[in-house]
């Protein structure tokens, strides 16, 4: 996937204010936050969307859940709330097809 954003980011061919990383995944500030934290949690590897995960990436998506749990406690929205989300396709807005959940918080956020 040469010409993917977030491929090319996680790379680090681009780049980004880096909020955490391993081996399986590489989140990293929004750049254009919604939120005072908005932090984008993307795997290493390349996957368009939620609808193309397949069951050999369920421990893949847990673990991005508990990057997003990690990152609201490290940048303490923890306790008083935070949003993660998923957007799938073009009537949800997803802009980038590479797959990242959105870790929002730091101001009350209205629904939906
Ligand atoms: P989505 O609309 O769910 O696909 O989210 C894509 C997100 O990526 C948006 O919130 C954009 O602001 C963000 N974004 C786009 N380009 C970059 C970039 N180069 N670095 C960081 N975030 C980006
Ligand atoms: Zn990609």
């Amino acid at each position: 996937m040469e010409s993917c954003l977030f491929c090319r980011i996680t790379k680090k061919e681009l780049p980004s204010k880096v909020a955490y990383e391993d081996d399986q995944v590489v989140a990293f500030h929004d750049i254009n936050p919604q939120a005072p934290v908005h932090v984008l949690i993307c795997p290493r590897k390349h996957i368009a969307t939620l609808n193309d995960v397949t069951t050999e990436d369920e421990r893949l998506l847990a673990h991005m859940f508990a990057t997003a749990r990690k990152i609201a406690q490290d940048l303490g929205v923890a306790q008083k709330g935070y949003r993660t989300v998923f957007n799938v396709n073009a009537e949800a807005g997803q802009t980038v097809f590479h797959l990242h959940l959105h870790v929002i918080g730091g101001r009350r956020l209205s629904w939906p």
